[in-house]
């Protein structure tokens, strides 16, 4: 048996929210330990170009921007485990938390919370079976794959035109198909989009079932007229769903209190959740924003919560000597 570290502070994810968290946090001699997942970066590694963050007058690549974000972090000392946390059980009266990486336990006086968002599904028959067959999330990542290929976009927000007006570079044709007339987009995406010879609008619709082809790849998406009820169906050979994102709280709810959609809930204006010692940042907070820079600014105010709960707490020497001989 071997003492076992604690760490000052555990950062689980890798987006700018907990890249940033840990910049600060490791300029603050804290030494962080990122638990950053196998697939580090966030949502950003799979976006092309970011015209809206600060600094980059002439747009950066989301990988190349995440890139930038974790050497920074790592310029100052934060160590980065490239695994993703597979549990975490936190001590709910100022105790040590703990934060598995399969069989592998760690320690610490204070996490923040950083898992971000994944892709939110829509639930319907064959949408899970030909994933990789012709559905997507990521237009991005796997336009390339339908170059000439009727193609569908479904959603009707900012990441829907983005995707659209991407993937109708490569498809023959790009149908936006969408719940109602009006689009939550904004305006001047809606105008790029509607530009574009290729892109063509189905509303108000709704999928209801992919259907595969002969050779087992998507074929056919089903759609149902949300007024009237009336169904269609059209031959295509790439469905890309941009319909918004889920928070990743899955590791801690019922451990911080989270709110109807899964998100957890942060105190007043700060990171504070409602357990002593845990701090929660980015998209897995916020539902409103979810902004590259705000996830950035939200990243830092955990960190800076974390640096001043470490500095008004005392180390909980009980916990402390409980971690001795938890195998290491
Ligand atoms: P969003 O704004 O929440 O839009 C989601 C869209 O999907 C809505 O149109 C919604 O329909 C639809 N939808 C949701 N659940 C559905 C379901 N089960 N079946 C069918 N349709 C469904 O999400 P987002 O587009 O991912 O954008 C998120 C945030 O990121 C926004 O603040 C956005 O401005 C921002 N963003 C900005 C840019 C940019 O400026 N370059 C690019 C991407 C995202 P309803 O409208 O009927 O609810």
């Amino acid at each position: 048996m071997s003492e076992q570290r604690v760490e000052n502070v555990i950062i689980v994810g890798s987006g700018p929210a907990g890249y940033t968290a840990a910049l600060y946090t490791a300029r603050a001699n804290l030494e962080p330990l990122v638990i950053e997942g196998f697939a580090w970066g966030g949502l950003l590694q799979q976006t092309t170009d970011v015209e809206n963050y600060p600094g980059f007058p002439e747009a950066i690549m989301g990988p190349e921007l995440m890139q930038h974000f974790r050497d920074q972090a790592e310029r100052f000392g934060a160590r980065l485990e490239t695994d993703d946390a597979t549990k975490i059980e936190l001590s709910r009266d100022g105790g040590l938390h703990k934060v598995w990486l399969g069989d592998d336990l760690r320690l610490a006086r204070t996490v923040i919370l950083a898992m971000g968002a994944q892709h939110r599904k829509l639930g319907v028959p064959g949408e899970l079976e030909l994933a990789g067959r012709g559905v997507s999330y990521c237009a991005t990542c796997d336009a390339a794959f339908f170059r000439d290929a009727p193609t569908i976009i479904v959603g009707g927000g900012d990441s829907a035109m983005e995707e659209a007006m991407f993937l109708s570079k490569f498809a023959s044709k790009v149908a936006i198909v969408h719940r109602r007339d009006e689009f939550r987009a904004s305006k001047i995406m809606l105008e790029r989009a509607r530009a574009i010879p290729n892109i063509e609008w189905l509303t108000p619709y709704v999928v209801d079932e992919f259907l595969p082809a002969a050779e087992g790849s998507l074929g056919l998406a089903r759609l149902r007229n949300t007024v009237d009820g009336s169904t269609r169906e059209i031959p295509i050979t790439g469905a890309f769903i941009a319909i918004g994102h889920d928070p990743q709280s899955q590791l801690v709810q019922g451990q911080v209190e989270t709110d109807a959609g899964g998100y957890v809930v942060t105190r007043g204006t700060s990171t504070l959740t409602n357990v002593p010692g845990v701090f929660a940042a980015g998209d897995l907070v916020d539902h409103t924003y979810r902004q590259a820079v705000t996830a950035a600014g939200t990243g830092c105010q955990a960190a800076l919560d974390a640096e001043w709960y470490l500095r008004d707490t005392p180390f909980p020497l009980e916990a402390a000597a409980g971690a001795e001989g938890v195998a290491a």
